[in-house]
């Protein structure tokens, strides 16, 4: 069975105000002692996992902001990939780009190192929403990243998206979309926001300075996102996830899909073996652990079938086309309805989920209620 690799980029230009994700500011000779970390800790993985682990179907570079490395580093970390790993020919190979740390040499490298597919932070079109989120880096930016990606030959790019923001109106969600949408991505992840303790819109918010966007607000603005896509032939197949005919982003379904995954750098996440394990967040820490040949392993969890049942239960349900019962018959013996059969009844009653020959999913009412679908299966 063939594994997807994330590999965790911790650096940022500047940190935006909502985010809690872990980086650090960028600095050439950490970047550089990073990348050769990384070349440590695949060797080391490498060497304990059996050769059908070692088949790679997805690669994504996350972070962070994975395009402020440069281009010769792009290439070496893929290139440490396959010297490694057996990266397979269809591999699906992304790269999160933030449209102001971005170069036409740079994508132009990429795409010889084997990216197929960029993720691009694009957030929001008004200048004023940008700001707010403290983006470093304009729409013009967007749209100028968009045009040297594809001069460059990479067609399959993904725009990331957030509503729900403080001072944003209907109207600018709508502009934002439509500006979007006239760069013809071939998919569009679009997230709520969440004031995430800890970061400055948090403090924000918790000093009544920024007022946080109106539930009933974000909930139309949801509807829109799902009604303009669907009329612009995206399929909706995931809560946030939007995509044309067939360019789903295959690293995200295997999370989805509750499939194995390695993560590589620091704070980066893996679930392989039935066991989910992080590194340390700290990428001082992490090249350290590195440079005395050691993983940086923080925390092991060991899943039992349990846990890992229920995983797969709603980490499906996220997936518009639902959980897979015969797939989830095949993989467990058994049926989701022998395990959770009370809590299917009941949100079935409530009309929340809907129970099909081979799927169980959510309904168009439990869409925007998924979370609390998802606690009746922990
Ligand atoms: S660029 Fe991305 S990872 Fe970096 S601070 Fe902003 S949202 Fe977070």
């Amino acid at each position: 069975m063939s594994i997807g690799i994330y590999i965790h980029v911790p650096f940022c230009l500047q940190k935006c105000n909502y985010c809690d994700f872990i980086s650090y500011p960028y600095d050439a000779g950490l970047a550089a002692s990073y990348v050769y970390a990384l070349e440590r800790e695949m060797k080391l993985h490498a060497g304990k996992m059996p050769a059908d682990q070692r088949e790679v179907r997805t690669v994504f570079l996350g972070g962070g902001t994975p395009s402020l490395l440069s281009g010769q580093h792009l290439a070496l970390i893929l290139e440490n990939c396959r010297r490694y790993f057996r990266i397979r020919d269809d591999a699906e190979i992304t790269v999160e780009c933030n449209p102001g740390t971005v170069t036409r040499e740079k994508f132009a490298l990429m795409r010889r190192a084997g990216v197929n597919r960029i993720s691009i932070g694009v957030q929001a079109f008004q200048s004023r929403i940008l700001s707010f989120l403290g983006r470093i880096h304009s729409f013009a930016q967007v749209t100028e990243a968009v045009k040297a990606c594809r001069d460059e030959g990479i067609d399959n790019i993904s725009c990331d998206l957030i509503y729900g923001i403080p001072g944003q109106t209907g109207q600018d969600w709508q502009e934002t979309l439509d500006r979007v949408l006239n760069l013809s991505p071939a998919h569009i992840s679009a997230y709520g926001l969440k004031v995430e303790p800890e970061t400055p819109l948090y403090k924000a918010v918790a000093s009544g300075s920024v007022v946080p966007c109106d539930e009933d607000a974000e909930l139309e603005m949801y509807q829109y996102v799902i009604s303009i896509l669907a009329a612009r032939g995206f399929k909706h197949y995931e809560i946030s996830n939007f995509a044309l005919p067939g360019m789903e982003a295959r690293h995200n379904l295997i999370y989805w899909l509750n499939e194995e995954y390695l993560g590589l750098g620091p704070a980066a996440h893996s679930m392989l073996d039935r066991h989910r394990f992080s590194n340390v967040k700290c990428v001082a820490s992490y090249i350290k652990k590195l440079e005395k040949n050691e993983l940086a392993v923080q925390e092991i969890i060991s899943l039992s079938l349990e846990d890992e049942i229920s995983e797969t239960v709603f980490l499906g349900l996220r997936l518009l086309g639902g959980l897979d019962t015969l797939a989830f018959a095949r993989r467990f013996g058994c049926s989701a309805a022998d395990i959770f059969g009370p809590q299917l009844k009941k949100l079935t009653d409530l009309g929340l989920i809907k129970i099909n020959a081979n799927s169980i999913r959510l309904t168009e009412k439990g869409l925007p209620l998924a979370n609390e679908v998802f606690v009746e299966f922990i």
